[in-house]
């Protein structure tokens, strides 16, 4: 029998949005409490795309801040810095010798950020290989991730069970831990678009955590819906409303957006308490970090403390990938 291990990650690429929230962070805020949960800032990935050596330092910070200022507990959970640990990489080299050029290929993110483009660095191809790296270095049971992360954690699965038949039982193989309300949510605008926190900063498609409740407000006072009159939710054929019933679900705990669409006759009332909603998840989120943002050292030094524990969670299976493999 193994124990329950939760691994999961945030790269510091853009301003965290509500996505991220829905899909990830506030997940790992309620799992931190049932089972041995390891959440990193992955700054590897983040050198996947075009970056800025000072601002993905200032990225990465903020990310780890909004961990704690989410709720998250140090003394409960490891919060750490992918960087912080070479054995992700080193395991991730062992990983790219099981794993085959045409699999990774075949990623859809891979597909759709950089297949055929000129300056498409190589770590994007590989970055599904790290990222199982990540996920098998300490045993996890369980991903918690959003709807877009699916196939890179089927992969992991893939890699973990080719490695285990090849050179003898060595991973646990992780399940996918998919989100039931919040697992995609939509840009406000466009709909049909997850939504990203690597949109322009003005866009009004995407709720930054950090945005001031009267930015959110307008933001979803703003969403794009559409002319049909009445309150429903049907993701296929009305993305627009659809979406905002998803949110306002996933910021309420209700656990059915279909079965909040009754409620409404109109979309003005939908908005306005869904544009509650948000404000009341994320005002309290807001006040800790304005606290937390104070005081740096201290986030770092919360970081430097999940490096310690997690190399000890992480040394083991690295050993034994690497007896097992023949080095
Ligand atoms: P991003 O996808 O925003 O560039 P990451 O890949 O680091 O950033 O995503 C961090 C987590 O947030 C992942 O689990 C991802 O699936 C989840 N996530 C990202 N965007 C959304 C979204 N629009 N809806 C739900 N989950 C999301």
């Amino acid at each position: 029998v193994t124990s329950r291990t939760i691994f999961s990650g945030i790269q510091p690429t853009g301003r965290l949005t509500l996505g991220n929230y829905l899909g990830a962070l506030g997940r790992f805020v309620d799992l931190q409490h049932t089972a041995r949960c390891v959440f990193c800032v992955v700054d590897l990935h983040a050198l996947t795309v075009v970056h800025d050596p000072k601002e993905l330092r200032r990225l990465t910070r903020e990310i780890a801040t909004l961990y704690l200022a989410a709720g998250l507990d140090p003394a409960v959970c490891v919060l750490t810095r992918q960087s912080d640990l070479p054995a992700h990489t080193e395991l991730m080299y062992l990983l790219e010798s099981t794993a085959y050029v045409g699999e990774l290929s075949r990623m859809i993110q891979f597909k759709e950020k950089g297949r055929g483009r000129p300056r498409t660095r190589v770590s994007l191809y590989t970055y599904p290989v790290l990222m199982a790296a990540d996920i098998l270095l300490y045993g996890s049971t369980e991903v918690p991730v959003g709807d877009d992360q699916r196939q890179h954690v089927e992969l992991a699965r893939d890699l973990a069970i080719r490695f285990n038949r090849t050179y003898g039982p060595t991973f646990v193989v992780p399940e996918l831990s998919p989100a039931t309300v919040g697992a995609r949510v939509m840009d406000l605008q466009n709909p049909t678009t997850k939504m990203s926190g690597s949109a322009p900063a003005d866009s009004l498609g995407s709720i930054r955590l950090l945005d001031p409740p009267e930015v959110i407000v307008r933001k979803i006072s703003r969403a794009v819906t559409d002319a049909s009159p009445d309150v429903g939710y049907d993701p296929e054929n009305r993305p627009g409303v659809s979406n905002l019933l998803e949110i306002l679900a996933g910021c309420t705990g209700e656990a059915d957006p279909a079965a909040l669409a009754g409620k409404y006759d109109g979309y003005a009332a939908l908005k306005r308490d869904t544009a509650d909603a948000v404000v009341g998840v994320l005002k309290p989120l807001q006040n800790r970090y304005a606290e937390l943002v104070a005081d740096p050292a201290h986030v770092d030094a919360t970081l430097r403390l999940g490096a310690e524990r997690a190399r000890e969670l992480a040394a083991p299976t690295l050993a034994a990938a690497r007896t097992a493999i023949g080095l």
